[in-house]
């Protein structure tokens, strides 16, 4: 189990410890939707989820994922470059073992979500992280980037929103990355999963613009918005010549992602508004409640509110071995978080906390870190 990410590790030992709550992993508290669960009960009664679907998925849901696509500027056609996939995790492996190889170096901004530097060694690439200017507001530095460029460049991970952080990449910032991955000729796969959390500017997809078509592999999951991380439920589009080396692997992993879940993910698809209405409202609302009990420990940490995703990932005074430090907080008040060394160096001496959690998990939750905080962690002078 020690190899296994502290995300993990903390959530193990968060079901071992009678009344200990978690803010650590990001799972959505929400039960599957009404409306998602009315059709897929349909689908099961009507004997449609029993078989394998086409290896790309079901037909309906590829031709209503490229008509959501449309809607936003993006032109992928249904047959040949969507693949519906076990979620983002499935994507993102199936993707990595498809287009790079042994060798090539694969860049991607840090802190990031851990399963990034695990995919790359997993495809028996290279992993360049690429870190994040925290005190500029977890910005990107371009010059930074281009230093990072070689001739093994294969392909570049961009997470807009970004988890951990909840920053955003700008329009600008994509576009030069864009230019840069067709003048080097490298992939950018693009994970936008959070694509639906915002809270003040939209995030900009690249995909929006058909010069970088070519460049560009786009990750989506039904996890996080439609809160169907059971499911294991996403998608990935690209251009044909990109989808033709992802799908053998997507074939080979899971043959098709699970139909039962396909059909929960058409629902989610032609319910779309009223859900993510509905429960985007609400994170607005928890990003403010995590975010004023945060703001009242202003002695022990220091933090800069998410523009988009759903984390906060406070700096802790005075901690360098976040590791420790999260394990502690479990052990003394029962509250699990993850600790910033899991998201690579950037994250040192930080936490992550989700408020994809109810209410009352965090505002409990929130209670419990004060009293960490006040009991049994001596504000020091910042390192
Ligand atoms: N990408 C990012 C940035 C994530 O945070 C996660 C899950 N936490 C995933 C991909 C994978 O999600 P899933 O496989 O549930 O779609």
């Amino acid at each position: 189990m020690e190899n296994l990410s502290a995300i993990k590790r903390i959530e193990n030992k968060v079901k071992q410890i009678p009344d200990a709550i978690s803010l650590a992993q990001g799972i959505p508290a929400f039960s599957s939707h009404s409306l998602i669960q009315k059709e897929v009960i349909k689908a099961i009664m009507n004997n449609k989820v029993d078989k394998y679907s086409p290896i790309q998925g079901i037909p309906e849901l590829r031709l209503i994922i490229s008509e959501k696509l449309q809607l936003s500027g993006m032109r992928y056609d249904t047959n040949t470059e969507i693949i519906v996939t076990a979620g983002g995790i499935e994507a993102l492996s199936a993707t990595m073992l498809g287009v790079i190889q042994p060798g090539d170096e694969v860049l991607y901004l840090s802190p990031a979500y851990p399963y990034y530097e695990r995919i790359i060694r997993m495809a028996k690439g290279r992993p360049v992280p690429i870190p994040l200017n925290e005190k500029a507001g977890w910005n990107l530095d371009i010059d930074l980037l281009k230093n990072k460029i070689t001739g093994k460049t294969k392909a570049i991970i961009l997470c807009n929103p970004n988890n951990p952080t909840g920053s955003l990449l700008s329009k600008k910032e994509l576009v030069t990355i864009g230019i840069l991955a067709q003048r080097h000729k490298f992939i950018i796969i693009s994970d936008d999963i959070y694509e639906n959390f915002y809270y003040k500017e939209k995030p900009f997809n690249l995909c929006s613009l058909p010069q970088f078509r070519k460049q560009i592999v786009r990750i989506v999951s039904f996890s996080k918005d439609f809160a169907l991380s059971g499911w294991r439920i996403g998608f990935v589009h690209a251009d044909k010549e990109l989808i033709k080396k992802i799908l053998p692997i997507h074939d080979c992993l899971v043959n098709c992602a699970p139909v039962v879940s396909q059909y929960a993910a058409l629902a989610a698809l032609k319910n779309e508004k009223i859900i993510l209405s509905e429960y985007m409202k609400i994170y607005a609302k928890r990003r403010l409640l995590m975010g004023n009990y945060l703001e009242e420990l202003s002695d022990y940490l220091s933090f800069i509110w998410p523009g988009g995703a759903y984390y906060f990932f406070p700096k802790i005074i005075g901690v360098v071995d976040s590791e420790s430090f999260c394990f502690d907080i479990l052990e003394k008040v029962g509250l699990g978080t993850v600790p910033g060394d899991d998201f690579g160096p950037g994250g040192k001496g930080h936490m992550r906390l989700c408020f994809g959690k109810s209410d009352s998990e965090i505002i409990e939750g929130m209670k419990r870190l004060t009293t960490y905080f006040k009991k049994y962690h001596m504000p020091k002078p910042m390192i």
